[in-house]
């Protein structure tokens, strides 16, 4: 495949026909205080094994048909560098012999960087993975210590560092911007180290509060929580920066360096077809979005007894796909199709109003949102608009 720009409207519409597998790898020495993912938290005790999950994982794999060759495999969590190289290689093999790999898949594992070891990284090699993203999240040690995080500047460093020397072709880091305890200062200290590191892909997240969480608690009880101006200024100081570097963005949360797009990423956005496997993993392919069990008990007990583990599967309608397709797409800087739902809602009085201020934009047949900061915004009047086409579908 020719070399395009991660922005590339020619790449995110290849990206559309790629086919990915995610593989969620539910366990975390301890929840941190604001994650509300579906884990195991190993700190409170867990009666399941890595060892008994990696067989569960193959089990699954093996109920799933018709589908691939693979473009990418992602490892997401929870941890999944709890899992030992030798482990996440049984689940590459049981996912290479049911669906088949291309050539240039893409092999993606995110990494905290307290597991990294040189010899991990030779076994991750020796599997087959071509992507890292290692969970460095802020270079403050007291931000760090505000998210939960058990690594420390150094760790990270090691991490990226180490994943260059082992010939990981890809290596980037997650960062999380907008925690209280994070200065303006400490922000722009953390873009500043992340650029003097040698790295192909930057994610960022703004710090986001979850029900149920301990952050969320705490906000409660009166501490102070994440402020949206500020966040914004956050990530334009940090997109100033990256794209001064070199850095492309290819979607809200995604800036890489030319030839180093995360597929599993761009096929997500650009409404690839995935499948997914594990704890609470979510699925989308032939237009149905499945969900499996979030409790480790009933997955498993949905295994042994020869089931695929969902809780619950969703058939779309042809509208609902093209909808699901528009919110995805709108997130990407390379944008999506102008298909039916996307030309009632530029023609809507909001779509219209975007246009006008310039913050969104149609052409070439596509519609773009062109602010990033503004993408919830316009994502979410774009929803309410396709979503009341349903029951107009449904009347005729
Ligand atoms: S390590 Fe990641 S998945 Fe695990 S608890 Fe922390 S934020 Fe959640």
């Amino acid at each position: 495949m020719p070399e395009y720009r991660p922005d590339s409207p020619v790449l995110a519409d290849i990206a559309s026909h790629w086919k990915s597998a995610y593989v969620h790898v539910p366990f975390c020495r301890r929840r941190c205080p604001y994650c509300d993912f579906a884990i195991v938290d190993e700190s409170i005790g867990s009666s399941l094994s890595h060892a008994e999950y990696v067989d569960a994982l193959v089990a699954e794999i093996a109920m799933e048909t018709d589908f691939g060759p693979l473009d990418a495999i992602n490892f997401g969590g929870g941890t999944p560098s709890r899992l030992t190289p030798e482990q996440l290689g049984i689940v590459i093999a049981a996912l290479r012999d049911q669906f088949g790999l291309n050539d240039d898949a893409e092999l993606s594992l995110e990494v905290n960087p307290e597991d990294w070891s040189e010899e991990f990284g030779s076994g991750l090699v020796d599997v087959g993975f071509t992507r890292v993203s290692i969970g460095a999240q802020s270079f403050d040690q007291d931000v760090l210590q505000a998210l939960g995080r058990q690594h420390t500047y150094e760790m990270i460093q090691n991490a990226v560092e180490g994943a260059r020397r082992c010939g990981i072709s890809s290596v980037g880091i997650d960062l999380i911007f907008g925690h209280p305890a994070e200065s303006s200062k400490s922000w722009d200290s953390t873009v500043d180290h992340a650029m003097q590191l040698d790295l192909d892909h930057i994610s960022t997240y703004s710090l986001t509060v979850e029900p149920g969480t301990e952050l969320s608690r705490s906000i409660s009880n009166g501490a102070p929580g994440p402020d949206d101006d500020i966040q914004a200024d956050r990530y334009e100081r940090f997109e100033k920066l990256a794209l001064g570097q070199g850095f492309v963005r290819y979607e809200i949360s995604n800036h890489a360096r030319s030839g180093h797009v995360c597929r599993y990423n761009l096929a997500t956005w650009a409404h690839g077809e995935y499948v997914a496997f594990g704890i609470g993993a979510h699925d989308h392919r032939w237009g149905t979005r499945a969900r499996n069990h979030v409790r480790p008990d009933r997955y498993i007990d949905d295994i042994h007894s020869g089931s695929r583990p969902r809780l619950a599967i969703e058939h779309l309608t042809a509208t609902e796909q093209e909808r699901d397709r528009l919110m995805v797409g709108l997130r990407l800087a390379a944008g999506t199709p102008l298909t039916a739902t996307a030309q009632r809602f530029a023609v809507s009085l909001e779509g219209r109003r975007f246009i006008e201020a310039g913050i969104l934009k149609i052409d070439s047949g596509r519609i773009t949102v062109t602010e990033p900061m503004m993408s919830d915004a316009v994502i979410r009047e774009a929803l309410s608009i396709s979503s009341s086409d349903d029951g107009k579908e449904g009347q005729q």
